[in-house]
């Protein structure tokens, strides 16, 4: 009933040449993977030549601006990044917001501007372990989903998937277990229910990330609400980024 999808975020790292090759390689093999769609987050610098040599994956931008051009030294609005062949954009990831400050009324703009433009949205949230160790984190997680996204339409939120990515699972090699992760997935679609109804909280994907890789991504995968990951570390090898696409 849902999309089953499984994205890299390479976030800063890879040289043209490198990424343009990983994503060659990624394409060729997605091919055969039809049940999965399976989506990549390069830099930004890289997109338009990536868009340009796939067809069997989807690109998209780790980052924009919400506004359609204008004085915003070093930002790359949201009309150039539809230009570039971007068809995603990650919004609230964990990182924009700790160290780029990135409000939820900033990410309220960027959700409306990817709206607007027909861009995929893939909405970050995740507590930090301060949070988890005060046991708040559904508190937490839901006032970020009001805040930024939950004010879309029903037919508009369906063109969102929502990646739970808890702060402290982040690169750091812990990983949230798969009770942890399917909790709180649970919650997530329920809060979409009360919200839009179950019939569209059936329909969202909802994507699992922090230190997901090729030994626990079946485990991860084989939760009922967990539909998929948001990949960082582990999505820059060929391999290992494919044993998690395959990993359903
Ligand atoms: C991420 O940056 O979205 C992420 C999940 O990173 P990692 O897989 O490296 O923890």
């Amino acid at each position: 009933m849902r999309k089953k999808i499984v994205a890299g975020n390479w976030k800063m790292n890879l040289l043209s040449n490198e990424a343009i090759k990983l994503a060659k390689e990624i394409d060729h093999e997605a091919v055969s993977v039809n049940e999965v769609e399976v989506i990549i987050f390069p830099p930004s610098l890289f997109v338009s030549d990536i868009a340009k040599n796939t067809t069997a994956i989807k690109t998209g931008v780790q980052n924009f601006y919400p506004l359609e051009s204008g004085a915003f030294t070093g930002e790359n609005s949201i009309v150039q990044i539809k230009d570039s062949g971007a068809t995603w954009a990650l919004i609230g990831h964990s990182e924009r917001r700790a160290i780029f400050g990135e409000t939820q009324d900033l990410l309220k703009q960027k959700v409306d501007a990817a709206i607007k433009h027909n861009i995929g949205i893939m909405f970050c949230c995740g507590e930090s372990l301060d949070v988890r160790e005060k046991g708040e984190e559904n508190v937490f997680v839901k006032k970020q989903l009001q805040d930024s996204l939950f004010h879309l339409t029903p037919e508009d939120i369906l063109r969102c998937a929502i990646a739970y990515e808890p702060v402290w699972a982040i690169g750091t090699g812990r990983t949230a277990s798969a009770q942890q992760a399917e909790a709180m997935h649970f919650e997530i679609r329920s809060w979409i229910s009360e919200v839009y109804g179950q019939e569209t909280a059936d329909q969202l994907s909802i994507l699992y990330g922090g230190s997901c890789n090729a030994s626990n991504a079946s485990e991860l995968f084989a939760c009922p609400n967990v539909d998929g990951g948001l990949i960082g570390g582990a999505s820059l090898q060929l391999e290992t980024f494919m044993t998690i696409v395959k990993s359903f």
